[in-house]
C-alpha cells in the first residue's frame, strides 16, 4: 500500500549522513533474507578500540555492581549512554576476552580527527574554528555537568565528520570521576597539554586542567602550533601570540591558558564568552 501523505521519514535528507558512503564501509554480518526485488542483510558500521587489559593502569579500573571489574574508560562511556551528547563519543557495545577489551563505538565521519585534519588544512577559516572550538566545549561542559574530567583533551581525540561538520570529543582512557574532596595525583594524558601546575607535581581538581588543554587546542586550531615547545615554557614562558586572528580569540585563548588556578575560567565562562557568542 501507498501511504496518502508522505511520512515523516520520507521526508528526512539523508543525503548529508550518506555522502561518500559505499557498500565497503559496511561489515556484512550475515543474511536475513531475499524478497522479490533484492536482499536484506545485518550489517554495522561502527569502530573497534581494542583495549589490552595488561597496559590498563591500576587506577584505571574500577568496580561496579552491575558491570564488575571494569576499565574506568568503560563505566565512564556506559553511564554515558544515559545522558548522551551529540559531542562526545558514544559506546554501542563492549565485550572482553582473556587479553583484550573491547569498545565498540559509532563510525562519525570517514574516521578523520582534528590531528589529522589541522595537518590537511593549512588554512581555516574563523568563523570553522568557533564552529569546531564551540562543539568540543559543548562536550566537555557536558562531562564536567556530570562530574567527569577526561584529562586528555588534544586535537587526535576529537573525531570530525566532514559531511555534516560535527564534532566529538573521544578516547575516555584517562577519564576520571568527580568526587567531593578528591584531588588527582598522577600525570595522565599528554605532555603538550599538560597544565604547569600538573607539571610542578602538585595535585589537581581535573576542571581547571581540562580548560587549560581546551586553550592549547584552540592556539593549535587558530595558529597551528604549539604555544610552547617544552616544560620549561610550559611553567614559564610569557605567551606568544603569533598573530591577532581578532580580539576575542586572543583573548579567549589567554583566558585558559592562565597559569594561575584560580584565576583561569571555567568551561561556562569559556562557552559565554562573546568570541563565541558573536
Ligand atoms: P588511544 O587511547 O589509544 O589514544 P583513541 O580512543 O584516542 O585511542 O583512538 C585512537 C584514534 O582512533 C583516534 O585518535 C581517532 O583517530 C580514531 N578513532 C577512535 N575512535 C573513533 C571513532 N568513534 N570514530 C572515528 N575515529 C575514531
Ligand atoms: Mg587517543
Ligand atoms: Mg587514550
Amino acid at each position: 500500500t501507498i501511504p496518502e501523505k508522505p511520512t515523516e521519514k520520507q521526508e528526512i535528507n539523508y543525503s548529508a549522513q550518506t555522502n561518500a558512503t559505499t557498500i565497503d564501509d559496511y561489515t556484512i554480518l550475515s543474511s536475513l533474507g531475499q524478497g522479490a526485488y533484492g536482499l536484506v542483510k545485518l550489517a554495522k558500521k561502527v569502530v573497534i578500540k581494542y583495549v589490552i587489559k595488561s597496559r590498563i593502569l591500576v587506577d584505571c579500573w574500577t568496580r561496579d555492581r552491575k558491570l564488575g571489574t571494569v576499565p574506568v574508560e568503560i563505566h565512564i562511556l556506559h553511564s554515558l549512554r544515559k545522558t548522551p551528547h551529540e559531542n562526545l563519543g558514544d559506546m554501542l557495545d563492549y565485550f572482553e576476552d582473556a587479553d583484550h577489551y573491547y569498545i565498540v563505538m559509532g563510525l562519525h565521519g570517514a574516521g578523520m580527527d582534528l590531528f589529522d585534519y589541522i595537518e590537511l588544512n593549512n588554512h581555516i577559516e574563523e568563523p570553522a574554528i568557533q564552529h569546531m572550538f564551540k562543539q568540543i566545549s559543548l562536550g566537555v561542559r557536558h562531562l564536567h555537568d556530570n562530574k567527569i574530567v577526561h584529562r586528555d583533551i588534544k586535537d587526535e581525540n576529537v573525531v570530525l565528520d566532514q559531511s555534516t561538520g560535527g564534532l566529538r570529543l573521544i578516547d575516555f582512557g584517562s577519564a576520571a570521576y568527580l568526587k567531593p574532596g578528591r584531588k588527582y595525583e598522577t600525570f595522565v594524558g599528554t605532555l603538550d597539554y599538560a597544565a604547569p601546575e600538573i607539571l610542578r607535581g602538585n595535585t589537581y581538581s581535573g576542571k581547571p586542567q581540562d580548560v587549560w588543554a581546551l586553550g592549547i587546542l584552540l592556539f593549535t586550531l587558530v595558529y597551528r602550533e604549539n604555544p610552547f615547545y617544552d616544560i620549561d615554557e610550559i611553567m614559564g614562558r610569557e605567551l606568544r601570540i603569533p598573530f591577532v586572528l581578532s580580539e576575542g580569540s586572543v583573548d579567549l585563548i589567554s583566558k585558559m591558558l592562565e597559569r594561575d588556578v584560580d584565576k583561569r575560567i571555567n568551561i561556562h565562562q569559556v562557552l559565554a564568552h562573546p568570541w563565541l557568542n558573536c
